[in-house]
């Protein structure tokens, strides 16, 4: 029988790709892989573990550090040591401090299992900064997700505020640069787009229009005709 497809959407952080992933998974009934998650978790687990920053240090602490992916409900969740934190890593420091971890070839190595275990039976949208290029290479569609700088500041700004954090656009703004140099920057699996993706550059759309571009380029595709002919 023919494995149900697996999309991805890579690109910088803050254009959109967790909400516009969700929307997408929902809107198809797929499962959405949020693999940036995977990354905070460690981050988290390594703060609590105490960890002083020394890259050379990090392999022996991989070694002691669970991560996982569980289906809760129709979503999956982020468990540490058989804690959900989920929730507990979505802040800009976890971020930065993921970027940072990210940059390891044990962190990736970890982590690259628990991905392509998360998505073996399909049905999945994955997003993060290598989905196309390296952990799913052989997806069925993909794509690069881009905006520009000041317009993903802004977008992480409001985010944020509507959660009552105090942060400043200019300080996030730096923090998506530095960041978008650490993932560009890196020497394993960095940031780069699939040569084999769409692009789309959200910076003037709407949430509604770029998921809308993504399910015309998908059906397009014609994986989902052969599987759903109840879409569009
Ligand atoms: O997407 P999110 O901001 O949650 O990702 C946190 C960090 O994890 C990113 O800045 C990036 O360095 C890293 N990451 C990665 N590869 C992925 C997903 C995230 O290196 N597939």
């Amino acid at each position: 029988m023919n494995r149900r497809p697996v999309i991805t959407i890579d690109g910088p952080a803050g254009a959109g790709k967790s909400t516009i992933s969700r929307l997408l998974a929902e809107r198809l009934s797929f499962i959405y892989l949020d693999t940036g998650a995977l990354y905070r978790a460690v981050a988290l687990r390594l703060r609590s573990q105490g960890w002083d920053g020394r890259e050379d240090r990090l392999a022996a602490l991989c070694r002691n550090i669970r991560v996982e992916m569980r289906k809760v409900g129709d979503r999956l969740r982020v468990f540490t040591e058989g804690d959900d934190v989920t929730e507990k890593i979505r802040s800009e420091e976890i971020g930065l401090q993921a970027s940072r971890v990210s940059a390891v070839p044990a962190v990736r190595e970890m982590l690259l299992s628990v991905q392509r275990e998360a998505a073996a039976g399909g049905g999945v949208v994955a997003e993060g900064r290598d989905m196309g290029s390296v952990v799913f290479p052989d997806a069925e569609v993909k794509f690069f997700l881009d905006a520009s700088v000041e317009e993903r500041a802004k977008r992480r700004y409001l985010e944020l505020t509507a959660k009552g954090d105090a942060v400043r656009q200019r300080d996030i703004e730096e923090d998506l640069l530095l960041r978008d140099r650490q993932d560009r920057g890196r020497s394993i699996a960095p940031l780069v787009c699939p040569p084999d993706a769409v692009i789309i550059d959200s910076t003037d759309k709407t949430i509604s229009q770029v998921v809308d571009i993504m399910l015309s380029a998908i059906n397009k595709s014609g994986h989902l005709c052969r599987l759903h002919n109840k879409y569009p």
